[in-house]
């Protein structure tokens, strides 16, 4: 079905943003291009059908086609993880978070995560999101000397909270977790363990990082960073989670599901168990590696010493900045990333000390490791003299020539 576009209006602005994507190389590490496949899903007349409940047991009719479409997703999603029971219908990674939370806890209970400032993620006990409301969260962080995991902080603190669940997982957290000890310390405090995977799904879906499956109670993730999904959310669990993740998530936190959404995941489900989704994996560790690498060699402090997964994390105050002028300075030349607190973070959330860069997005339109090389060079010669027009006008001319060399989607897509 190709769609009338009579709404002007709109249609500019979604068209703006399309060329936006094909201008800028895109260095925020939650995000990524979807393939047009899993875009078109998205267009259809599958937002037309309300269908709350689960396959086979609705509460409306004709929901033949969309139960045949979830079973689908759900069948996909356990493949590629290995898990027992899955969810595919949270609308986004945070909704997938507080449902699996739901289903594991009571409001009230105590909660170990790690912190934010540390690499953890605002659904994990922010005071303002619901995780933060309901629950008594605790949190736990890295070392100083060495900005890994504090597993011994771990431990401790579950001993002295006994925790009713273990949180793993965050959003700017460059190396892998070990699920193993995590779920050790767990069984001996007698606590569950979730893990949220958002960040590292597609990593976890090719073995490119260890998979947290066979370890957690409940996984949560997001399906839209480097798994290379729709926008939104799943829930893993095993056999003896998986009623009360149902329940959590419908009725405890939706309405009816977004079935259009649900497609495409199957649709992104099945390109992620594909060979090529593979090689995509291993190149953008290899970019995030070499990214890390050319950085540190122009003299920028990496976190923790560099990165195992997509994402790192550039501490600017080695080169005298705060990480909202260095976002701000790498924007002007169109390479987008956000600013990050660092461990430790001296400088408060708005400003920070970090910035946070991730692979995903450049090695889905085919940047390889030379232009990785070149790109880590352009980022350097910015960040060493932000002020200097002369060389923004340069950098942003040599951005825009790798965009324009490295298309996102062919030109009659967009
Ligand atoms: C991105 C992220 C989420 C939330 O994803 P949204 O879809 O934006 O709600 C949850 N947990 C972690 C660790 C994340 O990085």
């Amino acid at each position: 079905m190709s769609a009338p576009r009579t709404d002007s209006t709109v249609w500019a602005s979604i068209d703006a943003e399309a060329r936006r994507q094909e201008a800028q190389l895109e260095l925020i590490a939650s995000e990524n291009h979807a393939s047009l496949e899993v875009i078109a899903a998205m267009g259809t007349v599958l937002t037309n059908k309300y269908a709350e409940g689960y396959p086979g047991r609705r509460y409306y009719g004709g929901c033949e086609y969309v139960d045949e479409v979830e079973t689908i997703a759900r069948d996909r999603v356990k493949e590629l993880f290995g898990s027992e029971r899955a969810n595919v219908q949270p609308h986004s990674g945070t909704q997938a978070t507080i449902g699996a939370l739901m289903a594991m806890a009571e409001p009230g209970d105590d909660i170990l995560a790690m912190s934010l400032d540390h690499g953890g993620h605002l659904s994990h006990g922010h005071p303002k999101n619901a995780s933060g409301v309901f629950y008594k969260f605790h949190h736990y962080g890295v070392r100083r000397d060495d900005e890994r995991l504090d597993i011994d902080q771990v431990r401790t603190m579950a001993q002295d909270l006994r925790p009713k669940v273990i949180v793993a997982g965050g959003s700017a957290y460059p190396r892998t977790i070990d699920f193993a000890p995590l779920a050790e310390i767990a069984r001996e405090v007698g606590a569950k363990l979730l893990v949220d995977m958002a960040h590292i799904a597609g990593l976890v879906a090719t073995g490119a990082h260890p998979s947290p499956v066979p370890h957690a109670d409940v996984v949560s993730s997001s399906t839209h960073k480097t798994l290379r999904g729709p926008r939104g959310g799943l829930i893993l669990s095993t056999k003896d989670f998986g009623k009360q993740v149902n329940s959590a998530v419908f009725p405890g936190g939706q309405g009816g599901p977004l079935m259009h959404v649900i497609a495409a995941k199957a649709i992104a489900f099945r390109e992620a168990a594909s060979a090529e989704f593979k090689t995509y994996i291993d190149q953008v560790l290899s970019n995030a590696r070499i990214l890390a690498e050319t950085l540190g060699e122009r003299g920028l402090r990496i976190v923790s010493g560099g990165t195992d997964n997509h994402l790192l994390l550039v501490d600017v105050s080695s080169v005298g900045l705060t990480g909202d002028v260095a976002e701000d300075a790498l924007h002007a030349v169109d390479l987008t990333c956000n600013k990050n607190l660092i461990p430790f973070d001296a400088q408060p959330p708005m400003k920070t000390s970090g910035v946070r860069l991730g692979t995903a997005a450049i090695t889905t339109r085919g940047l390889g490791g030379e232009d990785v090389r070149r790109m880590a060079h352009w980022i350097a010669d910015v960040l060493d003299a932000p002020e200097d027009a002369g060389i923004r006008a340069r950098v942003k001319a040599e951005v825009a020539e790798l965009a324009v060399a490295r298309p996102i989607y062919p030109t009659a897509a967009v």
